[in-house]
């Protein structure tokens, strides 16, 4: 296959990618733009075994070797997607991420070694950026999965001067690596490589869990810029357009979680070492708190003329998706306006609830975004806040220094009922208190989400 050709399929390659992204970003086309992204992604590493000449720094050696790892790779990938529940899928996006640093840092110090004394100072520089990022990482989101697979402490984890320990790493980082570019050789690119591990982790562990999604998106989108400069070192087209996409779109999805949750990069990334542990509300203290039955909040719901219903991480839990949208049916054909406000970070990933929602048909029209839903909670009759708790708890606006505090919510507090449907008092994924669990005007309807849904559709459908 002449190089013509191959450039010419990375460039059909890179248009899938483009068409994906595209599709994507809305919930409609997601499906077919995933579809699309997959296709580019299979062409795109078929189109390596049939090109290959002796112009090539990417000579079809190892094909054995090749097949196996793709094989190993396909053994442990499909089983892992396929039974991944949909509330896993941030730990398993960074997994996947992580290897890919892993990966593009392993294939530059190979391509280092092979290129020897024949490296270009371009080629040597992108090489210890692919090498520093990569294992940055690697190293990161190996830490981000243990943290929100629980393997250990969700919490900041923070070390007396960490601030000086983490900016000493940074600074030894920046040192060997204009070493190894000045000076050239394994052992220092050995030693910049474990050294970028070790900033990688430590770079991590001061997130607190709530902002791990962020920290997630932000190393998928240095994963992006190791492939770009990989794709300069192996002088592969498309991987250069690959990488600057996901480095691209990465680097926007990071910005717009940081603002759906009011945080600033640098306040995520260090905002442990300056927030004060007393600031943060002590959960699990003894109250009152009102309790119903499902018949109570079917009469609450029959009499209402507009009921805003607000999903969390517990929709996504009890899969009840489909029995809230009964729910929501019945109300409609009572003639009761009906509406779901959606939150940017409700569930565990972006566009959660969306995808949820999706799934049992819900028509997209009746999904309200924050904004447009926010100043309608005042006309608002019932807010039923179905397993959700961090994206409506006021004490992201009255509580500074608590982990959510400056997070955008979602105001239930304005609508004249809420009824909170969830098995306990525990809190949210924060950990903190939601004081409205409290207020005379909640009502807390106990038990699994799925179960009380069908419940209530029974009692209303009884009225
Ligand atoms: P929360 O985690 O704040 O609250 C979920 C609630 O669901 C809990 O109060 C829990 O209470 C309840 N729940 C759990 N299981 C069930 C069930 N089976 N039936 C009924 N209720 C249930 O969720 P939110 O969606 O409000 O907020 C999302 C949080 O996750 C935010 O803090 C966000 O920052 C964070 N986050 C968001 C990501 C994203 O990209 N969307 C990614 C990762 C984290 P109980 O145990 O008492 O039932």
């Amino acid at each position: 296959m002449s190089r013509t050709v191959y450039d010419l399929i990375g460039l059909a390659a890179g248009v899938a990618f483009i068409l994906a992204l595209k599709g994507l970003s809305h919930p409609k086309t997601a499906r077919r733009g995933n579809l699309i992204g997959a296709f580019g992604a299979g062409l795109a590493t078929l189109v390596v075994f049939f090109y290959s000449n002796e112009n090539s720094s990417l000579p079809l050696n190892n094909l054995g070797w090749i097949l196996g790892a793709i094989a190993i790779g396909l053994v442990i990938g499909v089983p892992a997607a396929r039974k991944v529940q949909m509330t896993q899928m941030p730990q398993l996006v960074a997994l996947f991420n992580g290897v890919g640093g892993g990966a593009a840092a392993l294939v530059a110090i190979v391509e280092y070694l092979n290129l020897g004394d024949q490296a270009t100072t371009a080629e040597v520089v992108f090489t210890v950026f692919t090498v520093i990022v990569g294992c940055v990482s690697f190293s990161g989101s190996i830490i981000t999965f243990m943290k929100l697979q629980e393997l250990m402490t969700t919490r900041p984890v923070i070390f007396p001067a960490g601030r000086f320990i983490i900016a000493a790493t940074l600074v030894s980082v920046i040192g060997v690596g204009g070493w190894v570019v000045t000076a050239l050789g394994t052992t220092p690119l050995l030693i910049l490589a474990g050294l970028s591990l070790l900033f990688g982790i430590l770079f991590v562990l001061p997130v607190g869990g709530a902002d791990v999604p962020i920290v997630i998106s932000l190393l998928n989108a240095f994963t992006g810029l190791t492939v770009a400069a990989s794709g300069y070192v192996l002088d592969s087209t498309l991987l250069i357009i690959a990488g600057t996409l996901v480095g691209a779109s990465g680097t926007i999805l990071t910005r717009l979680m940081a603002e759906a949750m009011g945080r600033s990069l640098f306040g995520t990334l260090f905002g442990a070492f300056t927030a004060k542990p007393q600031d943060v509300a002590a959960a699990g203290e003894e109250r009152p708190v009102r309790s119903g039955s499902p018949d109570d909040v079917a009469i609450l719901l029959n009499y209402a003329r507009r009921v805003v219903i607000v999903p969390g991480f517990g929709l996504a839990v009890a899969q009840a998706q489909h029995t809230v949208r009964e729910l929501a049916d019945l109300m409609i054909s009572k003639g009761i306006d009906v509406a779901y406000g959606i939150h940017p970070v409700a569930g565990r990933m972006p566009g959660h609830m969306n995808v949820l929602l999706a799934e049992a048909n819900v028509p997209y029209d009746q999904l309200l975004e924050m904004d447009e839903v926010n100043p309608t909670f005042g006309q608002t009759d019932v807010a039923i806040v179905i397993g959700a708790n961090d994206v409506v708890n006021p004490a992201a606006q009255t509580t500074p220094g608590c982990p959510i505090y400056g997070m955008p919510i979602l105001e239930v507090n304005n609508a004249a009922n809420i009824i909170f449907l969830k098995r306990s008092m525990r809190p949210g994924f924060a950990g903190i208190e939601n004081e409205l669990l409290y207020d005379p005007k909640t009502m807390l309807l106990f038990g699994d989400a799925k179960a009380s849904l069908t419940k209530v559709v029974s009692a209303l459908k009884a009225l």
